[in-house]
């Protein structure tokens, strides 16, 4: 009799799992695969087959060395339940059995059973990170009476894990170290990943200064993410373990307003950002961080991930309106050549425009023009500006502060835009003489991060033409410098902390 039956000794593709023949009872092996450990049953006793308990996610050192106990374990009782048996039921080819086989192996199940719940608190108790070693066992049915099968996940609902970050307990103080707790798995739709990579933007030295007057506190900034995927929650399939994944600015929109069906969910009036708002939520300067996954964004090959979190605000900010207001050919000038103009000007270039700097600093032409600037401009030069009067179709003014609009009109074409990006402080009002714009019907428009549509094709355009934030590399624990660096306009274009 063989209780598992053919079908079971063939790796199930549906249940993703493995029922191999093995020789020796008892033996318990290394992993099938490194998040599987095996049972074998005693074939003398005439139970051919293999039961497995696999770590639904992939456990650590010291939740493998657990299930390896707990596997001992249950062959050991489980030879101890059967020594009995094997007495009066024998081997198949022998005699009348008195104890039904199906009655041995539904034990054996049980305990099996009772085996995975003792891995899971041991695991516990080996206080890995919570979302690293719960356990999932599907059992097929072993025996008759287990027909139906059992499958049941256990993890930690109560265990969290310790999240380290860096944050302003109070606007505008420097950043201290700071831990938090994200409970168990994450949920529906969500997925928790270790940060690797984060940029530093203006406008988390905004925030942290609450100058916008958004802001909570304790306040852990950072938005633009690359890191691992380590968990998912239940639904989501766009992501699995393992991945490389970036995250910006944006956390969530409501999915049915007119702009979220339109494709425009960055006007959204319910989009939340990555921290702060209205749930209090915590960035990237830290070692995690758990998100919505549909606010998660593949990493494409071939971008290296330190260059990719720039991209996800900074590049974002400048490549949708470029897209969005300028058609290939245009005269586009590119106002501040810092973190976001330095990218405006390589996706303006790969995009087929004709694009110039616009900036008070002039030792950046050369850099200016590295990036694919055809012109470079000294904003603070009159005679320069005065040249180029009435020539561009389109100013992206990434300038921070309180830029004057005027100035950057005059040098549109009749019916050209001046496209704003960036969001000065609270107190910060730009004066604008409306002749600027009436006279030659110039539009003054803003622009906002960019649809979700747009992220996917903006970090495609930066692997396929070699757009590629610079960045000032610094470990996780100089932040408070490297906010410094950012706060006083020095970097030179994006400051990155490597976590
Ligand atoms: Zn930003
Ligand atoms: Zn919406």
């Amino acid at each position: 009799m063989d209780v598992l039956g053919d079908a079971a000794l063939v790796a199930d593709a549906k249940t993703k799992k493995l029922y191999v023949p093995v020789e020796s009872p008892l033996s318990v092996t290394q992993p099938l695969e490194e998040s599987f450990a095996e049972i074998s049953l005693p074939q003398a006793l005439g139970l051919t087959g293999t039961h497995l308990l696999s770590p639904y996610h992939h456990t650590g050192k010291g939740a493998k060395t657990v299930l390896a106990f707990a596997t001992a374990l249950v062959g050991t009782v489980a030879a101890a339940v059967l020594q009995e048996p094997v007495g009066r039921v024998g081997r198949p080819s022998l005699s009348l059995p008195l104890l039904e086989l199906d009655i041995v192996a539904e034990v054996i199940c049980t305990l099996i059973a009772l085996c995975t719940l003792l891995v899971v608190l041991l695991a516990e108790v080996e206080g890995e990170k919570a979302g690293r070693h719960f356990l999932m066992i599907e059992e097929e049915p072993l025996c008759v009476p287990c027909a139906s099968p059992v499958s049941f996940e256990l993890h930690s609902s109560t265990k969290a894990q310790e999240v380290q970050a860096w944050a302003a307990m109070e606007p505008g103080a420097p950043l201290v170290p700071h831990s938090f707790e994200l409970a168990g798995k994450p949920p529906p739709g969500h997925v928790d990943i270790a940060v690797r990579f984060c940029g530093i933007c203006g406008s988390d030295v905004h925030q942290i200064e609450d100058a916008w007057g958004v802001a909570s506190f304790p306040l852990v900034a950072g938005h633009e993410i690359v890191g691992e995927v380590v968990a998912v929650g239940d639904g989501v399939t766009r992501f699995a373990q393992g991945d490389v994944a970036a995250i910006g600015v944006q956390r969530s929109c409501c999915g049915s307003c007119v702009h979220c069906d339109a494709g425009d969910e960055n006007v959204c009036p319910a989009i939340t950002k990555t921290y702060a708002g209205p749930n209090k939520d915590r960035g990237g300067f830290a070692t995690m961080i758990r998100y919505p996954a549909g606010w998660v964004f593949a990493v494409p090959a071939g971008l290296a991930p330190e260059s990719v979190g720039p991209l996800m605000c900074a590049g974002i900010t400048t490549y949708s309106p470029l897209k969005r207001h300028a058609t290939r050919g245009d005269r586009v000038g590119i106002v501040g050549i810092g973190g976001l103009g330095h990218l405006a000007l390589q996706f303006g270039r790969a995009m087929g425009l004709e694009v110039y700097a616009l900036s008070r600093t002039a030792d950046k032409e050369a850099e200016a023009r590295g990036f694919g600037a055809s012109g470079f401009v000294n904003t603070e030069d009159a005679t320069q500006l005065a040249a180029l009067a009435g020539s561009f179709d389109v100013i992206l003014l990434t300038a921070s502060g309180r830029a004057p609009l005027d100035p950057y009109l005059a040098l549109l074409k009749p019916r050209g835009k001046l496209v704003c990006v960036s969001l000065p402080d609270k107190e910060e009002r730009s004066q604008l003489y409306l002749h600027s714009a009436v006279i030659f019907e110039r539009a003054l428009v803003g622009s906002y991060l960019g649809p979700h549509a747009d992220y996917a094709e903006m970090l495609e355009m930066a692997r396929d033409h070699g757009v590629r934030p610079q960045v000032e590399l610094a470990p996780l624990s100089q932040i408070n410098a490297m906010l410094e660096r950012v706060r006083a306009g020095k970097a030179r274009y994006r400051v990155v902390l490597q976590m």
